[in-house]
């Protein structure tokens, strides 16, 4: 048996956005209020490592007037055209354009060829999701200017919905759009109403959504009302008449988060027609949080490990997710941006709670005395990390049985012949093997029994490596006479196949 060294894969960075600002400062104030406008900006730019600068576009104007030359806004709109430009950053909307429909023209324009515009003071990205319709709303105000935008601000603007609703804005369920407001779907409505007074009443989210699919009451697709439909609208505010805008957000490293907040929330009032009254709605608010705080101390296995859990590979949070039977924490980075942002594994809530007790040594489970113990748990691909109270660092090895979300190969392991996935199948007598995903008239790879694939494993790394295989293996790849295990820092074990 020879081993090869093969070259390692490059990896592909994420490029960084580059950002420019503009500004617009009044004559008398000009050279004061240039300088100082570029170095915050610059200042600004520089600092966040996922940007780079791409300059300061400044022209000379004269508050309350038309009149501006705008040269080196020309000269922004011509270099984003150009392609130099990913990000603009703006002090205000009255900043930026003319008018409303110069504004809105502007960064549609943009838009469209993905730039997005981001206005500081209002805090509104063009390109999150109620990005226009608040720019539609917003410009119209900053025309006028004397009002001070910023903090939470309601609105009465049915009127100024009359052209439509800005793409992206689909009816919640009870509603349709009808060219002027959002109008309940009599049936629909009732539904609506139905699950507040019940919810109102005591009953729960899942026993109200059992009920309706008893009835075979359907949502939007034809599906049942699920549980997690029933908290959505137990949760949506439009349904008081209020609309709120900037429920979400999207953040320097283009990850979209909910507004906890960190940015001003925008109410606009008459748009729906309301269904449920504002005094129902908090209550029902209340009502959600109270079941929620109970339901964790009804389970005391959840609660002990939120925050503390760790991903070894990049470093984010584990968070619990379920389905069905099955918990399992997992990264949050890897679960957001996708497998190449982090190669963690994620792990079983029996698994980790077997960590807990081995490294406790304890039979029971003891949530206070693991909060008083350990600090923090990191999750790598071959161990669980408990990280002590005392400073000490506990290591448990993980475990890979080959049962569902626990073999070492998955996700790893690739056909030579046509370059494919290769999947986990049952072959005779309940042996597994590894074949190619494509149908066998697109592909004759000759299939891998587990076993050798675990023979050729141990061969390499010694018997009980699985964790190691995780940790250290980036590919597999099989072809009809040899398996390959590529490493992840670079060089590659060959098998010659039986
Ligand atoms: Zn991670
Ligand atoms: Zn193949």
């Amino acid at each position: 048996m020879k081993i090869h060294k093969l070259k390692p894969q490059n990896t592909t960075l994420k490029p960084k956005l580059r950002v420019a600002a503009y500004a617009r400062v009044s004559v008398d104030t000009l050279h004061h209020s240039l300088a100082a406008q570029v170095s915050h900006y610059s200042t600004l730019i520089q600092k966040n490592p996922t940007w780079e600068y791409a300059g300061v576009y400044a022209d000379e104007g004269i508050t309350g007037t038309s009149t501006t030359h705008r040269t080196e806004f020309k000269r922004l709109i011509a270099d984003c055209d150009a392609g130099k430009i990913d990000l603009v950053l703006v002090k205000s909307i009255s900043r930026f354009a003319r008018d409303t429909v110069d504004c809105l023209h502007t960064v549609r324009q943009l838009k469209e060829k993905g730039i997005a515009v981001r206005f500081e003071r209002e805090n509104i990205d063009s390109t999150s999701e109620d990005g226009e319709l608040l720019l539609t709303l917003l410009a119209s105000f900053a025309q006028e200017e004397s009002r001070s935008i910023g903090d939470n601000i309601r609105w009465g603007v049915r009127r100024r919905f009359a052209e439509g609703i800005p793409n992206g804005h689909k009816a919640p369920y009870g509603y349709q759009w009808d060219g002027e407001m959002f109008r309940i779907i009599p049936a629909e409505g009732k539904i609506v109403k139905e699950i507040y007074r019940r919810y109102l009443a005591g009953e729960s989210a899942y026993a109200i959504a059992k009920s309706l699919a008893g009835r075979g009451i359907t949502g939007r697709q034809g599906r049942p009302i699920e549980q997690t439909t029933v908290k959505d609208i137990l949760s949506n505010i439009s349904y008081t008449g209020t609309m709120a805008l900037q429920k979400n957000y999207i953040n320097e490293g283009r990850v979209r988060k909910r507004n906890k907040g960190e940015l001003p929330m925008y109410l606009v009032d008459g748009v729906f027609e309301p269904l449920v009254s504002k005094a129902d709605f908090d209550k029902a608010q209340e009502m959600r949080k109270l079941r929620a705080e109970r339901a964790v101390n009804r389970n005391p296995v959840l609660l002990p490990f939120s925050g503390m859990v760790k991903c070894g590979c990049c470093g984010g949070g584990f968070s619990r997710r379920t389905a069905g039977k099955y918990r399992r924490w997992g990264c949050n980075t890897r679960e957001r941006k996708g497998r190449e942002s982090c190669d963690s594994r994620p792990i079983k809530e029996e698994e980790l709670v077997a960590a807990v007790r081995a490294v406790m040594e304890k039979n029971n489970f003891d949530a206070t005395e693991l909060r008083r113990k350990v600090s923090k748990i990191v999750i790598h691909a071959d161990c669980v990390e408990f990280h002590l109270t005392n400073g000490r660092i506990k290591k448990t090895a993980r475990i890979y049985n080959g049962q569902r979300g626990s073999n070492p190969f998955t996700n790893k392991v690739y056909c030579a012949s046509c370059g494919s996935k290769c999947e986990r199948d049952t072959w005779t007598k309940g042996n597994k093997v590894w074949a190619c995903s494509q149908p066998r008239t697109k592909c004759q790879l000759r299939r891998l029994p587990e076993s050798e694939l675990r023979d050729a494993a141990a061969s390499f790394f010694g018997d009980s490596c699985e964790g190691q295989i995780v940790q250290n293996v980036e590919r597999i790849t099989i072809s009809d006479d040899e398996v390959i295990f590529q490493l992840k820092e670079g060089g590659a074990y060959r098998w010659q196949r039986q």
